[in-house]
């Protein structure tokens, strides 16, 4: 039997839905349409200091309102759930005890200001690109520097901590995107990522991947953002023994000269939303404009998205989602 083709959305209720999400949810929807497979919708909200309240819904009604609905996920069911990872937190600290044991990862207990120093000690030796990593891990306070009892009394008295990945060194890092071709990065150019926060919640990176492999996705269609963030998946991938799904990385929809991304401020200047629908933001109270209130046609703005960048090969302009 042919494997199920199995793809996500996975957005952080950060903020508003951006019409670069809308996108992203649109190409994961039809490739999964295509191929008969499941669009699952997976909220990742691990980071709570980035939490905005009223995102989540947001995210919710404007997939709605475009009609691009998930097969399975958060508050559609499947499976796999749940599908909001801050539900998950056991799940993932099973997967980090396990890269512990095998020395795959370690207990960092450096303190905000030890961080700090170390940042300006490799300023002053012209190193800007790496923190922790390989080559300077061993001057710092964790797991392979520390003796274990030390780092026992230190867990018992509560001292805060980070699980990081150990990266490691002169080691290259080959996988293929479906737009890229082949990538490869060289693991000296990586740091130790923080896997596991201090408040006992994963970071994007860790829960990212182990929830991929675990939802069984196939294909990752996301914006080419995350490209730098790919090696470091890959490489858990393979520390956890798993295969890496494929990897699609998107181009981002750019401000209208060309110069860096899309964002609301262009939307504001050139009068033309960049929402799906209204967004109140709750700090400020300011509205900001979508295309549901403009009075577009949600049809209109599946179109004008999937014609970015392609175009059927005759002159028509108007699909239906199932067409598409
Ligand atoms: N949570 C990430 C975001 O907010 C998801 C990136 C990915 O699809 O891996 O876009």
């Amino acid at each position: 039997m042919e494997k199920e083709i199995r793809v996500r959305f996975a957005p952080s209720p950060t903020g508003p839905l951006h019409i670069g999400g809308v996108r992203t949810a649109l190409y994961n929807y039809l490739f999964a349409k295509h191929n008969n497979g499941k669009f699952l919708l997976r909220i990742e909200d691990t980071d709570q200091t980035r939490f905005v309240p009223g995102a989540e819904e947001y995210i919710r009604e404007s997939l709605s309102w475009l009609g691009i609905t998930p097969d399975e996920g958060e508050g559609f069911g499947g499976p796999y759930g749940p599908y909001k990872q801050s539900e998950r937190s056991e799940i993932y600290r099973e997967y980090v005890t396990k890269l512990i044991e095998e020395d795959k990862a370690y207990y960092a207990f450096d303190t905000a200001e030890e961080l700090e120093e170390m940042r300006e000690r490799l300023k002053a030796a012209r190193v800007v690109s790496q923190t922790y990593n390989a080559l300077t891990r061993g001057t710092m306070k964790n797991s392979l520097t520390l003796s274990p009892e030390e780092v026992k009394q230190r867990m018992d008295s509560g001292d805060p901590y980070v699980v990081r990945l150990k990266v490691p060194r002169k080691e290259d890092i080959r996988f293929k995107d479906a737009v890229r071709d082949w990538v490869l990065v060289n693991t000296d150019t990586l740091d130790d990522k923080v896997l596991l926060k201090s408040d006992g919640l994963p970071t994007y990176h860790l829960a990212n991947v182990v929830d991929d492999h675990l939802m069984k996705i196939t294909h990752v269609i996301r914006g080419e953002e995350w490209l730098p963030s790919a090696p470091i998946h890959v490489l858990l991938y393979q520390f956890l023994g798993w295969d890496a799904p494929e990897f699609c990385h998107l181009p981002l929809l750019l401000k209208p000269d060309g110069n860096g991304k899309l964002s609301k401020r262009d939307g504001d200047k050139h009068g033309y939303p960049v929402f799906p629908l209204d967004w109140k933001d709750p700090q400020s109270g300011n509205l900001t404009m979508g295309f549901r209130e403009q009075g577009y046609l949600p049809e209109a703005m599946v179109n004008f998205l999937a014609f970015l960048g392609w175009n059927p090969g005759d002159n028509r302009e108007l699909f239906t989602l199932e067409e598409l």
